[in-house]
């Protein structure tokens, strides 16, 4: 994974000006963020906040988790996305993924929901969108709010509608490798807007910017989880840019999506056709992901498993459970390189490495 960041000459004199105007934390450059951030990418109220972690804490506390609280989550995801549920006082409750594209299985999450589940956790893996419908049956027959980890998925889109508007919580990473990098960051999308002033608190120590300090009565526990306008000003010029770097990743996904399909052995992620990936991870599914991850590797291309499923780490471990489905995807997983700086030329190379093994 490469960083991505405006050449210097647009970048620079942008964040010059941020940097000496006497105000670099949360203020006007970070609210013109958000703006500006959910006009382009048609998401409703949208904050800001210090990385995608937080946004994770912050959407699984307004859905009401907290402790002895149950959140069915996937294993098959970076780790943030189930750590977050640990810092609100939940607990994850594994349920299977899809062994075609590694997201979670609809009829899996049902059997999972007890009387203490409070949320359900869904992540686009890979910027593939999970199956949005069918969850978000299951989260309504239950009564339950469901939070989209978008970390993965920026620009992806599911039914025409965009990632993390079909949840009541959308949450986006803006973390250094990232589509969209402010070095770190993070944003939440909410279903309700009238979510906004409690989230805006828990941003801030529990309490509200433009109270007068000495009069402000904090009423719930907050923490310090705002973006500061320094890391705006990055994600505004980051934003200029955005729509040819989403359309490079796309380009190649769907360009292996094309030529992978006829090589035997091999196959693109069997996902939702409602979907339109944003492919921030190509996944490629293998009979053998050794053999070809060695024939990528002795021409040069890192080839890998980029995340180590989640139930796997001794944190996780007293909440353990077997999941055929996972087990399936995972050994046929290998991620090749399809972010935008892979040029036409080196996807031909990689096929062509696949396809001679
Ligand atoms: C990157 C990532 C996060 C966390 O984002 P940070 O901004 O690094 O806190 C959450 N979930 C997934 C799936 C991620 O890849």
């Amino acid at each position: 994974m490469k960083v991505a960041l405006p050449p210097p000459e647009t970048l620079l004199p942008a964040l010059q000006a941020t940097l000496y105007s006497g105000m670099i934390a949360e203020g006007e450059q970070v609210y013109r963020f958000e703006t500006a951030f959910a006009g382009h990418f048609g998401l409703a109220s949208l904050l800001a906040m210090s990385s995608g972690t937080a946004a994770l804490h912050a959407a699984l506390v307004l859905a009401g988790v907290g402790p002895g609280a149950e959140v069915v989550t996937t294993p098959m995801t970076a780790e943030p996305t189930n750590l977050a549920i640990l810092h609100a006082g939940g607990t994850p409750v594994w349920a299977d993924v899809d062994p075609g594209d590694g997201t979670l299985d609809p009829g899996s999450v049902r059997e999972r929901i007890t009387d203490r589940t409070r949320a359900l956790m869904v992540v686009h893996y890979a910027g593939y969108p999970a199956r949005m419908a069918e969850l978000l049956a299951v989260a309504r027959d239950a009564g339950l709010p469901v939070i989209e980890d978008c970390a993965h998925a920026l620009g992806a889109t599911y039914g025409g509608a965009p990632v993390g508007s079909l949840g009541q919580y959308g949450v986006f990473s803006f973390q250094a490798i990232k589509h969209l990098t402010t070095v770190d960051g993070g944003a939440l999308a909410l279903g309700d807007p009238g979510q906004l002033t409690r989230a805006r608190a828990f941003r801030w120590f529990g309490m509200l910017k433009g109270v007068d300090r000495a009069e402000v009565d904090i009423t719930a526990l907050g923490y310090k989880y705002n973006m500061h306008n320094v890391a705006a000003t990055l994600g505004l010029v980051q934003l200029g840019g955005i729509d040819a770097l989403l359309a490079r990743h796309v380009a190649n996904g769907r360009f292996y999506d094309a030529e992978l399909a006829r090589i035997p052995g091999l196959a693109p992620a069997a996902f939702d056709p409602r979907g339109r990936p944003a492919y921030w991870l190509y996944t490629l599914l293998c009979d053998d992901p050794e053999d070809a991850g060695r024939a990528l590797q002795a021409r040069g291309v890192a080839a890998a498993k980029l995340h180590k499923p989640n139930h796997r780490h001794t944190l996780f471990g007293p909440m353990a459970r077997e999941l055929p489905g996972l087990e399936r995807f995972y050994r046929r997983l290998l991620h090749i390189p399809c972010g935008w700086w892979v040029d036409d030329e080196s996807r031909q190379r990689i096929v062509d490495a696949l396809r001679k093994g």
